[in-house]
Order: C-alpha cells, then sequence, then structure tokens
C-alpha cells in the first residue's frame, strides 16, 4: 500500500493507449496534461482519449498561463555559447537557432531594457540584453545547451497579465463540457488570479491547484491557499525566479502551508529528471522523491521523464519504490500528534471549524484503537481531505455520491479506497461502509473501524459525527 500519490505527465513519449494502460498498472494516481503545447483541439482529443483508458483516475488539466515560448530549437541539443551576440525576434511558428531566438509574443520585446535578464528553460541558461528597439540583440550570460520550446523567463513586471490570460480563457471555455478532476493554473501570483480563473471555469465539479512559481505567489500563499482547493510546489519556475537556494525550503513551507488548510500539497520537477534519458536515477534524485515524502507531501510529480523520456513507465515503478521505502520510514504517530492546532486554518466557517475538530477526534480514536481503516463520508471530499492531514497510519476510505470526487481523491495522501453510495442515512452508510470493507479485505469481523459522517446540522451539511464500529 502506497499512501503518496503519484502524478504523471503525458507527451509525445507516453501518447499511445498501451503505455498510458502500463502507466496505470505501474501506479498513477493522476494524469497531467499540459496546454502549453500544440492546439486546443488536439489537446481535448487526447484528454477524451485519457478519460476513456482512466475512468476512475484523477486527470490534470495544466493550462500554462502567461508563459512565454522559444520557437522551437529542434530535437537535438542546441548550443548557446557563453559570450556570443544573438538576436532576439518575435514571431510564432519559427524556428529559433544559435544565433536567433525566437520569442512567440508579439508584444513584450519592446518592453526589454538593455541589462534585462531573460533566463531560458529550467537549466540555467540566461541572456542579458545588449540592445533594444527594432533590433533586439542579447549576449549570452550563462551558456548551455537548449532544446525544443523552452520557456522563457522575462523580467516579472513584464510578465504581469491578469490571469486567466485570453489564450487561456479560450482554453477554459473549449474545456467547459469536458471531464477532468482538476485545472492547474500557472503563474498564479494572488487569490484574485484563483477567483478569476474559477469563474471563468464555472465548474464546481474540478478542482483548482494553484501552481506556486512566482515570488509574488510565494509573498501572498496564505490569501492563495484560502481561495484554491489544492496546490503545486512548481520547482521549475520557481527556480527560476528566485534564488534557487530558497527551492528546498519553500517546497517546506509550501507543503506545511497545504497541511494547515487541508489541501492537496504537489512537489514537481526535475524528481528523476536525469531517467528522462537514463534507466537508473541520480542518488540526489532519489533523496529527494524520499524527502518530499518525508516532508509530507500528498504526492510526487513526474513531467519530462513521463512526458518525452525514454522509458515512463520504468521512472513510474522507480518512483513507487522510492515512495514506499520512503513511507516505512515515516513516523506517523509523530506526524499525527504534531499537527497540534486540528482547526483546518483559512476559511473560518463554523463547518470547517466543525470538520477540524471531528477528524482531530477521529484520528485519536483510530489510532487509540488500531482502527484498521478510517472511513470519510463525503460529498465534496473536505472530510477526506481533512482526516488526511493527519497522515494516519490506515487506510483512508472515502464514501461519496460524487463520481468527481471519487475521482479528485486520487490526488489526496492515504485515500485508498472510493466507494459510490447516494445514503445519507448514517446507518446505511457505515453498513455500506463495513461491507465494502469486508469485500476488499480491509476489514474482518473483530476488527475497530472509525466512521465519520454528516447530517444537516444548523441548515447546512456538516461532518459532525465519529463512530467506532467493531466489525461482526
Ligand atoms: P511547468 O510547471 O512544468 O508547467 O512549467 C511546473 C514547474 O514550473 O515546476
Ligand atoms: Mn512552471
Amino acid at each position: 500500500m502506497r499512501r503518496t500519490r503519484i502524478v504523471a505527465t503525458l507527451g509525445p513519449a507516453s501518447d499511445s493507449d498501451q503505455v498510458i494502460t502500463d502507466l496505470i498498472a505501474a501506479g498513477v494516481d493522476v494524469f497531467r496534461l499540459s496546454f502549453a503545447h500544440g492546439d486546443i483541439e488536439s489537446g481535448i482529443a487526447r484528454l477524451r482519449r485519457v478519460r476513456a483508458l482512466a475512468p476512475d483516475l484523477a486527470i490534470m488539466v495544466d493550462i500554462p498561463g502567461p508563459k512565454i515560448r522559444a520557437g522551437s530549437f529542434g530535437t537535438a541539443p542546441v548550443l548557446l555559447e557563453t559570450g556570443t551576440s544573438v538576436e532576439m525576434v518575435e514571431g510564432f511558428g519559427e524556428s529559433s537557432t544559435s544565433e536567433r531566438i525566437v520569442v512567440e509574443r508579439d508584444d513584450v520585446l519592446h518592453l526589454l531594457h538593455t541589462g534585462d535578464h531573460v533566463h531560458i528553460g529550467d537549466g540555467g541558461v540566461s541572456l542579458e540584453i545588449t540592445r533594444t528597439g527594432a533590433a533586439t540583440r542579447a549576449v549570452v550570460a550563462a551558456g548551455g545547451s537548449v532544446m525544443g520550446k523552452p520557456g522563457l523567463s522575462l523580467p516579472s513586471s513584464i510578465m504581469n497579465d491578469r490571469l486567466p490570460t485570453a489564450e487561456d480563457r479560450a482554453r477554459l471555455e473549449a474545456l467547459r463540457d469536458e471531464s477532468f478532476e482538476i485545472l492547474a493554473v500557472s503563474f498564479v501570483r494572488s487569490a484574485f488570479d484563483i477567483v478569476s480563473t474559477r469563474t471563468v471555469l464555472a465548474r464546481e465539479d474540478v478542482m483548482v491547484m494553484a501552481k506556486i512559481e512566482t515570488a509574488e505567489g510565494v509573498q501572498n500563499l496564505d490569501e492563495i491557499i484560502a481561495v484554491a482547493d489544492s496546490i503545486m510546489v512548481a520547482r521549475g519556475d520557481l527556480g527560476v525566479r528566485l534564488p534557487i537556494e530558497e527551492v528546498p525550503h519553500l517546497q517546506k513551507d509550501i507543503v506545511r502551508h497545504g497541511i494547515r488548510y487541508a489541501r492537496p500539497v504537489v512537489v514537481a520537477t526535475q524528481m528523476l529528471e536525469s531517467m528522462t534519458h537514463a534507466q537508473v536515477p541520480t542518488r540526489a534524485e532519489v533523496t529527494d522523491v524520499a524527502n518530499a515524502v518525508l516532508d509530507g507531501a500528498s504526492a510526487v510529480m513526474l513531467s519530462a521523464e513521463t512526458a518525452i523520456g525514454d522509458d515512463p513507465v520504468t521512472t513510474v515503478l522507480t518512483m513507487d519504490r522510492i515512495v514506499r521505502r520512503a513511507e516505512a520510514s515515516f513516523d506517523y504517530p509523530k506526524w499525527g500528534g504534531g499537527l497540534g492546532v486540528q482547526q483546518i486554518v483559512g476559511v473560518g466557517t463554523q463547518a470547517t471549524r466543525i470538520t477540524g475538530a471531528i477528524t482531530g477526534a477521529a484520528w485519536r480514536a483510530a489510532m487509540e484503537e488500531h482502527a484498521v481503516a478510517i472511513v470519510a463520508c463525503t460529498r465534496s471530499g473536505m472530510t477526506a481531505r481533512a482526516i488526511s492531514r493527519f497522515r494516519p497510519p490506515m487506510p483512508i476510505v472515502a464514501i461519496t455520491p460524487s463520481e468527481a470526487t471519487a475521482r479528485q481523491l486520487h490526488v489526496s495522501w492515504g485515500v485508498q479506497e472510493t466507494y459510490l453510495s447516494p445514503a445519507t442515512d448514517i446507518d446505511e452508510l457505515c453498513d455500506f461502509a463495513v461491507a465494502q470493507m469486508k469485500i476488499s479485505g480491509t476489514a474482518k469481523p473483530g476488527d475497530a473501524v472509525v466512521v465519520m459522517a454528516g447530517s444537516a446540522s444548523g441548515g447546512a451539511q456538516i461532518t459532525d459525527t465519529v463512530r467506532m464500529i467493531v466489525v461482526s
């Protein structure tokens, strides 16, 4: 049993039905589809294909926000040598070379100043602008190899479009009637970005994930988490926009925030990067994945490794092994006990306060009686996410009337089993939960099981009940 979830990004290396099926068998919980590349129509065609192959998993649609890309350098690495001069032009569908870098926008070059730095991709390659105006030029300040269509990081004053961008609006409209569970929003800088994106999306069944990858996003973390459903530590862009030595500490801080707000947190980017081309990861990468688990991440993510890598399936199997081993060293009782204040921070409503108190009571009861499972009867998934904060050593079982919620819970730590039931009566839900767990083998006669359920209380549906059931 693995508790931490695995997110795999799909791309050319994992586009076939066979590879997708093999990735599911290897343990993927969430597929990420990036809408940064290619046109909307082919993105949607792929989404539908993945949905058909993965009817029970969660699908994350990732919208790029104001990410600016370079025109393609092609499939072989192109060397940009330190000290050489390059021309910069705006254009779409044109190729970049080592002498001429195409910026896929038509409105940004004139905003650059002499001395500005432009980072290319995540690999430390950067340019310094030497001439502005019609014939913009730059010198390669830090050289290196680039390929494909790397992202360009311009000074943040230039990339200050409000979210969603016009392109993302078009994507959201095209996605309006499609089946997916999570919308990952890139370059979130404020709560407003999340609220406005959610308004355009207009889908209650989709969880919004704020990608924390800018200095402003870090600065406004609390207000962003308060309005987002989940968050991603997007280390790729984070490491470009903030001093790279901040990344491990930001990771720990963002994960802790996510836990306090009962939000799933995904740790992303370069986790097993060398496996894009190698069969075995570096020791540093293995240690990084294990440390993300120990930091308390809900999920760990693969990007290029599964999107354009040589062997996506082996990469997932490797990540699975590293995560399982790390979990064997995870101190579950200490984590749950150390959570301290059980109140869920952020949304200070009475319903969330009660959910916090009830999940705290459920966790203690389950620990003291060595329950074999904690069952969360949940419509929105909130109760399951709230108990997941405690990282209980026993499986979390979710019972929900909503298929979307069941699939969404694949990004939540430790929610091992989900069952659909329209019941609202607590006795009926308990009977159903016990019957299902007897079938799955999670519970047998004599075992103790803790069940959390809700009822209409003070005019709202609130998780207000903890029961300890001895299975008969
Ligand atoms: P990206 O986001 O892969 O869409 O850029 C993740 C990151 O920046 O780490
Ligand atoms: Mn990013």
